[in-house]
């Protein structure tokens, strides 16, 4: 969560690290702030404001060193004085944080019993005031970092800034990421890569538990330097209005990048090297469990339905977030799959270390090479998606799927899945790109339909075992960035209590495979119009006439991989919902992109 940003070098640092910002908004967007030295003397401008109006205030502040954050609140309101960098009383310090400091209401009582008056609400401030304690009697800005830092407990990454030591920045990470950028004689800092690849590809991660003090031509740390592929043009909007809409479009090419190289016509199967399991490994799974957050957990959902159809294993999905308080049964024969996009979900994080700790094979399915969750586990599969930036997941879903769709194979190959069936589903993966591109152009078509919808104030999103996770995606979908309520139900369960709220103003989403169970979907269907509720039905089958009062049509593949498909008219659905209600899409309230806190 937030955007963390930091520059030391020749060149003035306000529009470095404002642009930064601007490319890290989608981490985080309540507040924004920076924080420079100039003269020698620490200038802080912060507001509970988008970076857009910060850069009106900042304006032209001079200063070579800064630092700079955009603020996701955990811990006190959003407001000008909550918003980072955070300073110590004396006004020398400022500290931007990503993360929770969960003792932070120990420290800070401890701080106002030795007469500090803390001005914010937040957990952060404690830093800056710790910090400046122990730099009384710690040589080095870096020392006294790591003195203040050994009773924090909690997640962090971390910018210091010193007003008499403005020739460096001084970065500690534990749980939330931190990267260097390595320029030509200037040093780039960022909690995510792409506020870096403007200005260089050279990149060093920072391990956790590192502190480490950068300066503008040099810096150590333990971890080596890479190079990132990224570049600027990966995080510009081009033609599009908003990232959601562009991350649609992208994923017949996205699906492209996933599937390349890793299909196997000859042997009906596909290659996932990043596994590091050979066949005798891969029948020695039992069950599958995939883990993953959101969105990233429903793409585990029809994940664990593929592995169960396809490899006839016991596979089940189940939320990150909860996994590590429960105090799981881990069990060596099973193959966990820790799924997220950024590689930095706090909360799958978290469950990928308890595996670890207990022995289990864990794998990752990760957009962002380099991330947390992808070092963490070691092997697993790459996502292939590109950046995704919207805070609706869009393209890196589909990827998470059709990546779930090859593992599924594998794994049937190495047992009882024939050569015939594999092959169909090497033919019907092949076809998805295309597919997919001609779901997309019934854009109009789904705006429509959206736009009559639009003033719904709850809609029922209805599937039936491959449908259900579908149902659930699009139900999560359409909250998140249009806050209409939207539930998601297997469609056998509605008799048994909610179809007492359908009615005229209920609308129902009902998803509706060409598979065994069309029959039954249809019946569902019935059963809302008998009760005079409004049905949107998104199917590859061909409908009664008149069955539904609208269709969202899309094509037909091998039956396994409908989910894949029906989803994508979800997306544009939730989108156009939200579009007609003048919804900020790309950064819906109370929520951001990476969620890198508890
Ligand atoms: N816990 C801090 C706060 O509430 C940092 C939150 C963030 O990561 O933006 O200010």
């Amino acid at each position: 969560m937030c955007g963390i940003v930091g520059y030391v070098g020749h060149r003035d640092a306000v529009p470095v690290l404002l642009e930064g910002l601007h490319r890290l908004e989608y981490r985080g967007y309540d507040s924004a702030g920076v924080a420079l030295v100039h003269r020698g003397r620490l200038k802080v401008h912060k507001a509970a404001v988008r970076v857009r109006e910060l850069r009106e205030q900042v304006g032209k502040a001079p200063g070579v060193v800064g630092i700079a954050h955009t603020r996701w609140a955990t811990h006190g309101e959003v407001t000008d004085v909550n918003a980072h960098p955070h300073t110590d009383t004396s006004g020398r310090f400022a500290v931007v944080h990503n993360g929770i400091v969960e003792n932070s209401d120990e420290l800070r009582a401890k701080l106002q019993a030795s007469g500090v008056t803390l001005v914010s609400e937040t957990d952060t401030e404690a830093l800056s005031h710790l910090i400046a304690a122990a730099a009384e009697s710690h040589e080095t800005l870096e020392e006294a970092v790591r003195a203040a830092l050994r009773g924090v407990e909690g997640t962090y990454g971390l910018v210091v800034l010193d007003a008499r030591r403005p020739t460096e920045l001084v970065v500690a990470r534990n749980g939330s990421p931190i990267v260097l950028g390595v320029g030509e004689g200037e040093m780039f800092i960022a909690s995510d890569v792409a506020a870096l690849v403007r200005h260089t590809q050279r990149v060093v991660y920072l391990e956790d538990g590192e502190i480490a003090t950068v300066r503008a031509g040099d810096f150590q740390t333990t971890g080596r330097e890479e190079t990132v592929e990224l570049a600027d043009e990966d995080y510009q909007l081009g033609e599009f209005t908003d990232f959601m809409r562009k991350e649609m479009a992208e994923q017949p090419e996205a699906v492209r990048r996933a599937l390349r190289g890793r299909l196997d016509s000859r042997f009906a199967t596909a290659h996932l090297g990043g596994l590091r399991l050979d066949p005798r490994d891969l029948r020695d799974v039992r069950r599958v469990k995939f883990l993953g957050c959101g969105t990233a957990y429903y793409a585990g959902q029809i994940g664990a339905n593929l592995v169960e159809e396809l490899a006839r294993i016991p596979a089940d999905a189940e939320p990150a977030s909860e996994f590590r308080y429960r105090n799981p049964v881990v069990d060596s024969d099973t193959l966990y799959v820790a799924i997220s996009q950024s590689g930095e979900t706090l909360d799958t994080l978290a469950a990928v270390q308890e595996l670890k700790r207990k022995g289990g094979n864990v794998i990752g399915a990760v957009n962002v090479v380099g991330s947390a969750v992808a070092r963490e586990c070691g092997s697993g599969v790459f996502l292939h998606a590109g950046p995704e930036v919207s805070v609706a997941s869009t393209k890196a879903f589909t990827n998470m799927t059709v990546s779930f769709a090859m593992l599924a194979l594998l794994l049937g190959r190495v047992r009882d899945l024939s050569a015939a069936h594999g092959s169909r589903l090497v033919t019907a993966l092949q076809a998805l790109p295309d597919q997919i591109a001609s779901i997309l152009e019934a854009d109009d078509e789904v705006a429509a339909i959206a736009s009559k919808y639009a003033q719904a104030q709850h809609m029922f999103f209805i599937g039936r075992v491959r449908g259900w996770p579908v149902a659930r995606e699009g139900a999560q979908k359409l909250k998140e960035i249009s806050y209409v309520h939207a539930e998601a139900y297997q469609a056998a369960e509605l008799k048994h209590g909610p179809l007492a709220l359908i009615d005229a103003q209920m609308p129902s989403v009902v998803v509706v495979p060409q598979d065994e169970l069309l029959a039954k979907n249809i019946g569902t269907i019935e059963q809302i119009k008998a009760r005079g509720g409004p049905v949107i039905a998104v199917t590859n089958a061909s409908l009664p006439e008149g069955l539904a009062d609208a269709v969202i049509q899309v094509p037909r593949n091998e039956p396994e991989l409908d989910p894949i498909l029906l989803t994508i008219p979800l997306q544009m659905l939730a989108y156009h919902v939200a579009a007609a209600l003048g919804r900020d899409i790309d950064k819906p309230r109370n929520l951001a992109k990476s969620v890198t806190v508890e």
